[in-house]
């Protein structure tokens, strides 16, 4: 057989503890529902045999392709703020790495493919909606330009799992830079294992930041690198309305990915305490929320580090708060000049931060749609009436004053007017994959065997900057019976 997946694996080459060798156990009667033709082309690898009988049996897990080395990484977490000493790949394994067309070294994971020695009382399997919201999302967040892990395919198995009710079957290919957590770090300095701490760090340099193997301190840098990735990576999410929803210490990627859609969901009226996950009861992972979560996080990697930075224990936390002592001003300058491009500005003046504080303000208290909002007053740069924008308020009048405050600090900046709404329009899209067209996707999927919407959706999100007249009904919130008020792990 040749050699359909040219596999080169790094982290199956690091010592056992690292992971458990694993065999997936979960297709028995797959069937194909997507495959990612640009993304099977961007790895180098022929979609055509992808999506015939061979690449179907590894999609589903029912052969191990050639080259691949399945293992289930070991990996600890702290989940809403309490620390498991030992979570791991339970409902995941990973086939192998392999070099892109771009030299890229990429994950091929397949999650939902049976029991890992880290189960625990899971099942190993995961149920058809969430494999088909972690495809829509990831695949969005891509589109919108955000680093995230990706799609590569979906299948269902044929089996069905038993959740509250007995549901299909499926796997996601999941394709990363890499799967390393900071929960994975937590898993060595745990057990105080700091060799094996080492070797990680210098794993991920080698693979993520090999710039930092030549800084005076290779460790040091590490953590400045992933600090500086998550304060872009969070103020990315804010700016276009992103709640992850469960942001424990395992689901947060060293690569500076998004890593992990579980009940993760966009919103659409603007609100900062805006939480849709059942589970997060406390709005801990609440949109406004996930800033400070961010930098809990890192302090968690941090701590993970110390025996690291330096020999004394002293001077090791010195350095790690020195570190984490950037990440809100990091966070505020790149979130604050998303914002000053999504309404306009490419120049920086004082009181603009005042500005578009009193602007969120307003939006919050008239419960305006965060992603129109933005897109029409793109429209409104361009020459549109106002009216658009201010009918999305529940007292229109209450963003006169603003929109005559914008003019005037419009009329500061150089540049055509046409210019600058192309500039709005490239960053603020019209299409997110927005809970309730997802939660109708997964619906059909789940109840009726139609995979039609899911397809729909997923062309409807690939070029979310640009209008198209046909898909007028993705850029729509929900209609008040349409609101989406809870979303779920589900697995
Ligand atoms: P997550 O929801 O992805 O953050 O998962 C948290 C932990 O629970 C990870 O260790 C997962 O591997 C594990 N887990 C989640 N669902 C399952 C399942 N169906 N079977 C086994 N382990 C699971
Ligand atoms: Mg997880």
């Amino acid at each position: 057989m040749t050699s359909h997946i040219p596999f080169d694996n790094s982290y199956a080459r690091l010592p056992d503890r690292f992971f458990a060798r694993i065999e997936p156990s979960a297709g028995r009667a797959p069937r194909l529902l997507a495959l990612n033709r640009p993304l099977a082309e961007e790895l180098g690898l022929d979609p055509e045999w992808l999506a015939g009988p061979e690449g179907l049996a590894v999609l589903a897990g029912m052969t191990i392709p050639e080259g691949a080395e399945p293992i289930a990484l070991a990996y600890a977490g702290h989940q809403f703020g309490h620390f498991s000493p030992q979570l791991g790949d339970g409902r995941a394994i990973l086939l192998g790495e392999l070099l892109d067309r771009n030299g890229k070294r990429r994950d091929v994971q397949l999650k939902g493919a049976g029991i890992t020695p880290f189960s625990r009382r899971g099942d190993g399997r995961a149920a058809l909606g969430p494999v088909l919201r972690e495809y829509i999302v990831s695949e969005a967040m891509a589109a919108l330009g955000v680093p995230t892990t990706r799609a590569l395919a979906a299948v269902t198995t044929g089996e069905r799992v038993i959740r509250e009710t007995a549901l299909p079957g499926a796997i996601i290919t999941r394709i990363a830079a890499s799967h390393i957590r900071v929960g994975t770090f937590q898993f060595f300095a745990a057990r105080g294992d700091t060799d094996a701490v080492r070797l990680l760090a210098d794993h991920v340099i080698a693979r993520h930041y090999p710039d930092a193997a030549g800084a005076e301190r290779p460790y040091r840098a590490l953590l400045d690198r992933v600090i500086a990735g998550q304060a872009e990576l969070i103020a990315r999410w804010l700016l276009i309305g992103f709640i992850h929803g469960v942001m424990n210490t395992d689901n947060m990627a060293v690569s500076g990915e998004t890593i992990d859609y579980g009940p993760c969901a966009f919103m659409d009226a603007y609100d900062p305490a805006t939480v849709f996950s059942a589970i997060d009861q406390h709005g801990r992972y609440a949109y406004g929320n996930q800033p400070r979560i961010a930098q809990w996080n890192l302090a968690r990697f941090a701590e993970a580090l110390l025996p690291l930075l330096a020999e004394d224990q002293e001077a090791a936390i010195a350095d790690a708060q020195e570190a984490l002592g950037v990440f809100a001003d990091l966070f505020q300058r790149s979130y604050q000049a998303g914002l000053r491009r999504k309404i306009g500005l490419a120049t920086v003046r004082d009181g603009d931060d005042a500005f578009l504080s009193a602007l969120l303000e307003a939006m919050a208290v008239n419960q305006v749609d965060f992603t129109l909002f933005f897109r029409r007053l793109g429209d409104v740069a361009g020459g549109a009436a106002e009216e658009g924008v201010r009918a999305l308020f529940v007292d229109p009048t209450a963003c006169d004053a603003w929109l005559a405050q914008w003019r005037a600090r419009l009329a500061l900046e150089d540049g055509e007017a046409a210019d600058r709404a192309a500039a709005m329009h490239r960053v603020n899209p019209a299409y997110i994959p927005r809970n309730h067209q997802v939660e109708a996707v997964i619906r059909a999927a789940v109840d009726r065997e139609d995979f039609a919407p899911f397809h729909a959706l997923l062309a409807a999100l690939a070029e979310p900057f640009v209008d198209q007249p046909h898909l007028a009904r993705y850029a729509e919130p929900p209609q008040a019976d349409e609101r989406v008020l809870q979303t779920f792990c589900g697995t």
